[in-house]
C-alpha cells in the first residue's frame, strides 16, 4: 500500500489529507495543532508527534503549509521531515511560497537524496476536499511521472509548467493577478454605491460585462451582501502571496509591477483590518465614508 505523510491540515490541507484516505493509502499525519487532526486519525491515519515522525517510511510527503517560513521549518528545521526521509522518497511542496524558496527548498532536499516536486494548486477548500484542484507543477518530466500516482487523489488536472520553480512562478502571477481583480471590485463597488446606483443593476451589469471574471464574479456578489461567511482565502494569505509575485516581478522587469506594488499595498491594509477573515473585506476598508481613519 502507498505510504503518504501530509504536513498542514489548515483549510486546504485538512481536505487533502482525507483525499489520501478515500483513495485507501496509509496515511500518517501532522499539524502545528492537533486538533484539525481528529476526524482524520478516527478514520484512520496515523497521528505523527513531528514532521520527522510523519515522513519516517513514507513512499511521499506532502506539504501545504502557510508560507515561506512554515515551509523552511516543516522541511529543513527542528524534527523535520528531511531528517526522517528514506532516500529516492517523494517530497511534494503544495503550499504557496515564494520563487525563491521554491529553488532554496529544491536545492536543498535534492542535495539530500530526494525527488523534489514544485506543486501549488489552483481550487478553494472545497475542491481540495473532494480532489478537484488542479495542480500547477514545475519539475523534472520523470519526477513527475513518479509522482503521478500520489497526484491524483487530489487534482482533475495537472498543468506541468517546466523545470522547478516553474509551477510557483504561474501560481505567483495567477494570485497576483487575483489580488489586482479584487482590489479593483472592491474599488469599482464602493464607488457606485457610495454614487447611489441600483447595486442589483450593478452587479447583473458587472456579471455579464467585460470586467467579469469567475474571481469578480464571486467577490462582488459577496461585497454588495457583505457576506463574509465561510471564508476560503485569507487577507493574509493573500496578502503574502501578491508580496511573493512582486518580489519575483522586480527580479525580472525594470520598473514592474505598478498594480501588484498598489495590490501589496491595498493587501497590506486588509491584512492589518481583518487579516484571518475574507480577502472581500476590502470593501470594508475602502468604502468608509470621507474623512474616516483608515
Ligand atoms: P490555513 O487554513 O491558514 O492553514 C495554514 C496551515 O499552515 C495550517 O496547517 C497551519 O497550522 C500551518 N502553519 C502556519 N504556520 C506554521 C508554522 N510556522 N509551522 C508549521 N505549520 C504552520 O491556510 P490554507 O488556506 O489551508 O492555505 C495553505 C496554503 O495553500 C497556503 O500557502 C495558501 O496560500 C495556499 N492556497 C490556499 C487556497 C485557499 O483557497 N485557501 C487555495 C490555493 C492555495 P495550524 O493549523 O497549527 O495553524
Amino acid at each position: 500500500m502507498k505510504k503518504v505523510a501530509f504536513i498542514g491540515l489548515g483549510r486546504m490541507g485538512h481536505g487533502m489529507a482525507g483525499r489520501y484516505l478515500d483513495a485507501g493509502f496509509t496515511l500518517a499525519v501532522w499539524n502545528r495543532s492537533k486538533a484539525k487532526a481528529e476526524d482524520l486519525i478516527a478514520r484512520g491515519a496515523r497521528w505523527a508527534l513531528s514532521p520527522a515522525e510523519a515522513a519516517a517510511g513514507a513512499d511521499a510527503i506532502v506539504t501545504m503549509v502557510a508560507d515561506d517560513e512554515a515551509s523552511r521549518a516543516v522541511w529543513l528545521g527542528q524534527d523535520c521531515a528531511a531528517k526522517t526521509a528514506r532516500a529516492g522518497a517523494l517530497t511534494i511542496e503544495c503550499s504557496t511560497v515564494s520563487y525563491r524558496h521554491a529553488l532554496e527548498l529544491a536545492r536543498e532536499l535534492r542535495g539530500r537524496g530526494f525527488v523534489y516536486i514544485d506543486c501549488p494548486v489552483a481550487g478553494l477548500p472545497d475542491a481540495a476536499a473532494s480532489g478537484k484542484l488542479t495542480l500547477v507543477v514545475g519539475a523534472e518530466h520523470s519526477d513527475l511521472e513518479q509522482a503521478r500516482p500520489y497526484l491524483a487523489p487530489l487534482s482533475s488536472t495537472i498543468r506541468h509548467f517546466g523545470a522547478v520553480g516553474s509551477g510557483t512562478v504561474y501560481k505567483l502571477i495567477n494570485n497576483l493577478m487575483g489580488a489586482i481583480q479584487i482590489a479593483g471590485i472592491a474599488e469599482g463597488l464602493a464607488i457606485a454605491e457610495q454614487a447611489g446606483l441600483d447595486m442589483k443593476l450593478v452587479l447583473e451589469a458587472v456579471e455579464t460585462g467585460v470586467a467579469a471574471s469567475p474571481q469578480v464574479i464571486r467577490h462582488s456578489k459577496r461585497m454588495v451582501a457583505r457576506d463574509f461567511s465561510g471564508a476560503t482565502f485569507t487577507a493574509a494569505l493573500r496578502h503574502k502571496d501578491a508580496a511573493y509575485a512582486v518580489a519575483l516581478a522586480e527580479s525580472l522587469l525594470a520598473g514592474v509591477p505598478l498594480m501588484g506594488r498598489a495590490a501589496v499595498q491595498a493587501y497590506d491594509k486588509a491584512k492589518a483590518y481583518a487579516p484571518d477573515e475574507d480577502e472581500g473585506k476590502m470593501i470594508e476598508i475602502v468604502s468608509r465614508p470621507k474623512g474616516a481613519a483608515t
